[in-house]
C-alpha cells in the first residue's frame, strides 16, 4: 500500500558502529555541545546528563535528563563508555566518582575538589609555588575585620563554593565596606583576598594526556565586564617568550600535580611583569574557544584526544584570532557573515539576561588585520550586558 496524500514516510535512523568509543559527558550545555561538534567527525559517539531536557548538546547526542549528582541518572549516562568526562566545575565531585563504577573518568575529580574550593584552590597554588593574591580564610564576622588587616585594603570577599562570573563576590574598598560585605554574603565559608591591581588578566590553556605528554597554548588575554568574559585576543598580545614559559610552568606543575588528563584553564592576572594565578578551571574553557579556528587542533578535540587515549595534536595557532562573546542577545547573523574571517557559533540558548547565547571568532594573518575584523564584530556584536 503507497503512502497517501500527506502521510509521511517513517524516519529511519541509522545505529551507529559498534566500535566507535563512547564518550559520556557530565553536563550538556554549550561546551558539551562544542566537544561534540569537534568529536563526531571522528567518529566518537557521544551521551550527555544535564538537569535541562533542552541542554544545547542534546540536539547533537543523547541526552539523559537528571540531577548531575543523581546516581541513578549518572548510571544511565556511564553504562557502556568508553571514557566520562565533564563540561562544568561544579559538578558534585561524588557523583563524578559515582561514574567511575563504569568508565575512567577524565580529567580525575581530585581536580573537583580543588577548583569547587577558592581556599583549597589558592593553597593548592600556593603549595606548588604559583603566585597568588594574597588571602585568608572567613568562617565567622570577628575574623573580617582581622582577615582586612592582613591581606590589605582593597579587597574582595568571596564564598570559597559555588561562585563564578563574578557572582558570590563583594568589594571591601574602606573599612566602611566591610558590615555590607558580610551582609551579603556572612555565614558561608569565605575568603578574603587582596584586590590585585593587575596589568590585564590572561589564560593559560593546556592540555595532558594519559602518558603525561603536555601542551600548551599561547597566553590569551582576556577582558570581562561585571565578572563575564567578554573578549579574548590569542595569542595575546606583547607575550613574550618569558610571560608564555612563566604561563606553561604554572599550568604544567598544576596537570603534573593533579596527574590530570584533559584540559585546563587557569586564569591568570599579570601584575608587575609577574603571573599570578586565580583560579583554575578543570575543563574546556570559555578563553579557548578560538582554538577552533584559529590553532591546528582545537582545545575541544585535544581534550578528547587526552581522555581517549589518543596522540595530542598540535597547538600552534594559525594566524591571529579573538573571540567575541554574545551575552543576552544574538548578533544578526547576516552582519556577522559579511565581516571577513568571522565565524559565529550560536548555542541555540533562549535569551536570558547576562546568558551566553554564543560567541563570534575572528581570524588573520597579521594582528592588524586581526584587530580590524575585531571591530567590525563589536560594531555587529551588542557588547553591553543585557
Ligand atoms: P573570579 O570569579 O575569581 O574569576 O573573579 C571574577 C573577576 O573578578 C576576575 O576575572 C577579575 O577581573 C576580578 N577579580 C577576582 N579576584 C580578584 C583579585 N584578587 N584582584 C583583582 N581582581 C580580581
Amino acid at each position: 500500500m503507497g503512502l497517501g496524500d500527506g502521510a509521511v514516510a517513517p524516519v529511519m535512523i541509522a545505529t551507529a558502529p559498534v566500535n566507535s568509543p563512547l564518550v559520556s559527558v557530565l553536563g550538556g550545555g554549550q561546551l558539551g555541545r562544542m566537544l561534540a561538534l569537534a568529536g563526531l567527525p571522528l567518529g566518537i559517539e557521544f551521551r550527555f546528563l544535564d538537569p535541562s531536557p533542552v541542554a544545547g548538546a542534546g540536539t547533537l547526542a543523547p541526552l539523559v535528563v537528571g540531577d548531575l549528582g543523581d546516581v541513578d541518572r549518572i548510571d544511565e549516562l556511564a553504562q557502556g563508555a568508553t571514557v566520562v568526562t565533564y563540561e562544568w566545575e561544579g559538578v558534585p565531585a561524588d557523583g563524578a566518582r559515582a561514574a567511575a563504577r563504569h568508565a575512567p573518568v577524565r580529567p580525575d575529580p581530585r581536580a573537583l575538589d580543588v577548583a569547587q574550593d577558592r581556599l583549597v584552590e589558592k593553597e593548592t597554588f600556593q603549595r606548588l609555588g604559583i603566585g597568588v593574591a594574597p588571602f585568608v580564610a572567613v568562617d565567622e564576622r570577628a575574623e573580617l575585620e582581622r582577615a582586612v588587616d592582613a591581606v590589605g585594603m582593597p579587597a574582595i570577599l568571596k564564598t570559597r563554593r559555588g561562585g563564578y562570573d563574578g557572582k558570590g563576590q563583594h568589594a571591601i574598598d574602606t573599612a566602611t565596606d566591610i558590615d555590607a560585605a558580610w551582609e551579603a554574603l556572612g555565614g558561608v565559608p569565605l575568603i578574603l583576598e587582596g584586590r590585585i591591581p593587575f596589568t590585564r588578566e590572561l589564560s593559560v590553556l593546556a592540555v595532558r594526556c594519559l602518558d603525561g605528554d603536555t601542551r600548551c597554548y599561547p597566553l590569551v588575554q582576556n577582558e570581562h565586564a561585571d565578572g563575564i568574559l567578554r573578549v579574548s585576543t590569542a595569542p595575546a598580545p606583547d607575550l613574550t617568550p618569558e610571560l608564555q614559559a612563566e604561563g606553561e610552568a604554572i599550568a604544567t606543575r598544576l596537570l603534573d600535580e593533579l596527574e590530570y588528563v584533559g584540559v585546563l584553564a587557569v586564569e591568570l592576572f599579570e601584575h608587575e611583569g609577574r603571573l599570578l594565578a586565580n583560579e583554575l578551571a578543570p575543563r574546556v574553557h570559555n578563553s579557548g574557544h578560538w582554538t577552533i579556528e584559529g590553532a591546528e587542533t582545537s582545545q575541544f578535540e585535544n581534550h578528547l584526544r587526552a581522555i581517549l587515549g589518543m596522540p595530542l595534536g598540535s597547538t600552534e595557532t594559525r594566524g591571529y584570532s579573538a573571540m567575541v562573546n554574545c551575552i543576552g542577545t544574538m548578533p544578526d547573523a547576516d552582519a556577522v557573515a559579511s565581516v571577513e574571517g568571522a565565524y559565529l557559533h550560536d548555542y541555540l540558548k533562549a535569551p536570558r539576561s547576562g546568558r551566553k547565547l554564543g560567541h563570534v571568532t575572528v581570524v588573520a594573518d597579521t594582528p592588524d588585520a586581526r584587530d580590524e575584523r575585531l571591530h567590525a564584530v563589536k560594531e555587529v556584536v551588542d557588547l553591553h550586558l543585557r
